[in-house]
């Protein structure tokens, strides 16, 4: 972090002294779209709204797909935040999917060049300089995901920085990557382009008209009372367009055009800066972007000048009205003085001369850095393609192409969950500090090292913050919690007392310059940081790409698990009730199994489809009878699952009951788990296999309260989950450990476990994490998990994504998720992975890995990653993966470790300790 400094005011005020002109004309665009107000069609299959970087995307690639479309813009193309960006593209990102869709935008500036003759695109290559040894690490790790990519880079020494960019100082650096197909995009040229391919495919494009309002009715299905469909857009000139399908590329005002359907997303406006020097000696335009991470900075190559900017720690939110047509703000140059401070150290000549422009404009940010795309969660027909926290113009290209195949298929192609407006809880939405306190943490921290075991300090204590029945109860025992999904879980425990998180103090930024804005604004009660922050300590051990200071913690946890019992809060599960008439039916054509051929009381872990046959979700389903199933979603994805069943059941007699907030789950398991189990067991129940079969649920009176106890695990042992009313949880939870404190019980390890502990035994037992090992891009097959619907579709039963399904099996498996063991380093250290290694299979890199664990109770590191085909094979199969003479390994940052190639779980490959055989 940095630490806003007096320094940086002087060294500004020098600056400004020395500024020529301050930038006072917006660039325009050179693209007339002359339409009149009568021109305007009164229907249409789709109407894009904003007319940005991403609403002419989204409007290209929609119309490319043959369907009849308008956009709307109030003011003049590019008007809003698009026509001020530096538009600088970098293509090797900590993400398989970013890089994906960064690669597709580069590439349709190309084409669009070729298409419409309006150059948007120069390839001057990207630099990233490291100031230190973890971030050196970081850039390798990077330059080792862009072979799987084919996306050439190198990585410097000290000494081999000045070849690429002779200005730059470097006996302060310790390395850096250089990535010469990096480059620039031109943002009003791209969207020039956009505008006249799509005009030439039929597209209709209306400036100066804005949306007074956009209709809805409600949905057809009276048992879900807040969905509604849209029905049609209403312009400020009055007129209405009949449309199926409304797309929000409003940029930072798109809360105004969501407030229209009776929503509110995660999206506020803050201020974002640079400003243009003048000539610089030495100054060429092939010279390389730049970005130093550790300073917070970017050096774009304009000319022979240079654009600055960065991200500073004290931002500014603002509030933006509707006529702030090509604005900009002034520069506040105490906030911007930090960022010059290190554009100085990282090239010197800045300092010598003067500021050619400044440019403060309005831009979007969301309390998680992601943006904002898809559909609107219970309003049928209304997408989102806003929130891009300064990566507009390079996801612009790849999020239009997802978006139109979205619209169109109700699924993106690739794996989208992490931009999904469907991913935020909507208790947390309608938090105006929760999500101002996660926007600003996130923006903090944009250039920040995104170590794997980090946690947010923001919007923890907020009054929307999620916590279960037993919060209290596992703090006092020392829980680390992790917040996901808004809620407060176990991470791990570390037996000393409590590490609960704080009031968010914004790391002290606003304690001197700015803080009055916060306090004005009344979002917090108070800014000075923290004297001791007990959790913030505890995560700093956290982050690091090697072995995390939990590590020994954890594998207690993991041992005990695997030798007594683990006591699991999972209430973090969201946990619902689909029920009514139709409810069998509706299930029958979600899940991939066949519902009617499932007993009462039966539970089965299945997959919802999509119509390409990639998975929504995969979650547990107890058929309680025929008119009602209880269904336990993953936590990080329950609020789309809802929504993805809510979305299938419009036309159904049948409704969905959220039981989240009101249950407590507790889940015991290992070895000892049904003797404990037994021991607080009141009205004479038995929970042996006889009695309750693993898979299966039944309800029974524990420690005095009526409980739902489902035999499941997801950690490969005996096990039991309790659904206890949350009232309820706190005696069951104290009778779980008196129990163990009791005669007999003595050196049986019984204790308290978390999500890491999960990660970690999941791993060893072939277990699927949900966006990290399959996704709504991967089929069940590819997965590994073709169980959840081979069978339904062998009997021919149609369902979800069937036809794909059958499609896909009839070609065999092109690609497939595979599991690979390493061991310790020279039988030393345990190796950590932290994902985006490549995997690699006889020499020729295959693929990435997706999720990795260190296996406590195995002893190995393990990795999980998709790998695609190799030459001379036509489909993927068991045997070819295991063929004599086939090496595995895993390459990270240059250094390849030789890895065991499981078919089958690590861990009690055959199953027998989930059954309860020891
Ligand atoms: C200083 C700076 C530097 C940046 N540098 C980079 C960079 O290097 N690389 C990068 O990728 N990104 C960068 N960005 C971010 C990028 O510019 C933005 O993410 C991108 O331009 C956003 O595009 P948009 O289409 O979402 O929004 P906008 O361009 O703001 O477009 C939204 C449009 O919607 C219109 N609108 C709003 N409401 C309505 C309504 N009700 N009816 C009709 N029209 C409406 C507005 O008038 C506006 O024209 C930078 C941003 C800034 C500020």
């Amino acid at each position: 972090m940095i630490n806003l400094t007096r320094s940086s005011l002087g060294v500004t005020r020098y600056l400004l002294a020395r500024s020529t002109s301050l930038l006072s004309r917006p660039l325009g665009n050179l693209f007339s779209t002359k339409t009149t107000a009568a021109d305007i069609p009164s229907s249409a299959d789709v109407v894009v709204v904003g007319g940005g970087s991403l609403g002419m995307s989204t409007l290209y690639h929609l119309q490319k797909k043959g369907l009849n479309c308008v956009l709307l813009e109030r003011n003049q193309l590019t008007s809003g935040t698009t026509w001020h960006s530096a538009g600088m593209l970098w293509r090797l990102r900590p993400s398989d999917i970013d890089i994906e869709l960064h690669g597709y935008t580069r590439k349709m500036c190309m084409q669009l060049e070729e298409e419409t003759g309006i150059a948007s695109w120069t390839e001057n290559g990207g630099l990233f300089v490291a100031n230190n040894k973890e971030r050196f690490e970081e850039y390798k790790r990077l330059a080792e995901t862009g072979n799987y990519f084919g996306i050439e880079s190198s990585v410097l020494e000290p000494n081999q920085i000045n070849d690429v960019h002779p200005l730059l100082r470097t006996d302060d650096t310790v390395g850096a990557m250089y990535s010469p197909t990096d480059g620039t995009i031109d943002p009003t040229g791209i969207v020039n382009a956009y505008a006249k391919a799509a005009k030439k495919l039929g597209a209709k494009i209306y400036e100066k008209t804005g949306v007074s309002s956009v209709e809805t009715t409600p949905s057809s299905n009276p048992q879900i009372p807040n969905a509604s469909i849209i029905q049609s857009i209403t312009t400020t000139g009055g007129h209405t367009i009949t449309t199926p399908v409304v797309v929000n590329a409003c940029g930072a005002w798109a809360n105004e055009l969501t407030s229209m359907v009776g929503c509110k997303i995660p999206l506020l406006a803050m201020k974002h800066a640079m400003v243009v020097t003048e000539k610089i000696e030495g100054m060429d335009p092939s010279l390389p972007n730049v970005r130093d991470h550790d300073l917070s900075i970017y050096l774009k190559t304009q000319g022979d000048a240079m654009a600055i900017g960065g991200y500073e720690q004290n931002p500014e939110f603002c509030q933006l009205d509707e006529k702030f047509e090509f604005g900009l703000f002034n520069l506040d140059w105490d906030t911007f003085g930090q960022n010059l401070e290190g554009h100085i150290q990282r090239c010197p000549a800045i300092e010598r001369v003067g500021i050619k422009s400044t440019v403060c404009g309005p831009e979007s940010f969301t309390p998680d850095h992601k943006p904002l795309v898809g559909p609107q969660p219970g309003v049928h027909g209304f997408f989102h393609a806003c929130g891009f926290n300064s990566m507009g113009m390079m996801l612009g290209g790849g999020i239009g192409r997802e978006l139109a195949e979205w619209v169109t298929t109700g699924s993106p192609d690739v794996d989208l969950f992490s931009f999904d407006v469907a991913r935020f809880h909507k208790d947390n939405l309608g938090d105006p500090k929760w999500v101002k306190d996660r926007t600003h943490e996130s923006y903090a921290k944009t250039y920040a090292i995104v170590f794997p075991g980090d946690e947010a300090l923001a919007g923890r204590t907020t009054p929307t913050v999620r916590r279960s029945g037993v919060y209290e109860e596992i703090s006092a025992a020392g829980c680390v919690f992790q917040n996901r999904h808004g809620m407060e879980r176990p991470g791990y425990f570390v037996g000393k007392g409590e590490v609960a998180p704080l009031e968010y103090d914004y790391y002290g930024a606003y304690d001197e310059e700015g803080a009055w804005r916060l306090l004005e604004e009344g979002v917090a009660a108070s800014i000075a940081k923290h004297e001791e922050n007990v959790y913030e300590q505890v995560i700093e051990g956290e982050l690091t790409f090697g072995v995390p200071v939990s590590f020994d913690a954890v594998a207690e946890e993991c041992h005990a698990c695997r030798n007594g019992v683990a006591v699991f809060d999972q209430s973090y599960f969201g946990n619902f009730y689909l029920e009514g008439p139709e409810a069998l039916d509706a299930v029958q054509k979600l899940v991939g199994f066949d519902v009617e051929r499932k007993e009462d009381g039966s539970v089965t872990y299945t997959t919802m489809c999509n119509t390409k046959g990639g998975v929504e979700a995969d979650l547990t389903v107890l058929k309680v009878n025929e008119d009602q199933f209880y269904f336990s979603a993953g936590g990080q994805t329950c609020s789309k699952d809802w929504w993805w069943i809510e979305r299938n059941i419009q036309d159904m007699d049948c409704k969905l009951r959220d039981v989240s907030d009101d249950t407590t789950l507790l889940s015991l398991q290992g070895p000892k788990s049904r003797d404990l189990l037994q021991e607080l067991m009141e009205d004479g129940s038995r929970v042996e296999d006889d009695a309750l079969e693993f898979s299966h649920g039944k309800t029974i009176v524990v420690a005095g309260h009526e409980v739902l106890v489902l035999r499941l695990t997801f950690v490969g042992e005996l096990g039991f989950e309790l659904h206890v009313p949350r009232n309820m949880a706190g005696d069951v939870y104290k009778a779980v450990f008196e129990v163990a404190a009791g005669e007999g019980w003595e050196g049986v390890p019984v204790r308290n476990a978390g999500y890491k502990c999960i990660d970690s035994l999941s791993a060893e037992k072939n277990y699927r994490h949900y966006h990290a090992d399959l996704s709504n891009a991967d089929t069940p097959m590819e997965a590994g998990i073709g169980f959840t619907v081979l069978p339904k579709l062998k009997a021919g039963l149609e369902f979800n994504g069937s036809e794909a399904l059958n499609e896909k099996r009839e070609e065999g498996l092109q690609r497939k998720l595979v599991c690979l063991t390493v061991e310790h380093d020279g039988g030393g250290e345990p190796v950590i992975f932290n994902g985006m290694e490549t995997i690699i299979r006889n020499g020729e890199v295959l693929g990435l890995v997706r999720s990795t664990a260190y296996g406590h109770t195995v002893g190995k590191t393990i990795a999980y990653g998709y790998i695609d085909k190799w030459e001379g094979c036509k489909k993927i199969t068991n045997k070819g993966l295991q063929a004599e003479g086939t090496e595995w390994q895993i390459g990270d940052r240059g250094k390849v470790w030789d890895a065991t190639l499981h078919i089958k779980s690590v861990f009690d490959p055959k199953g027998d300790r989930i059954m309860g055989k020891y």
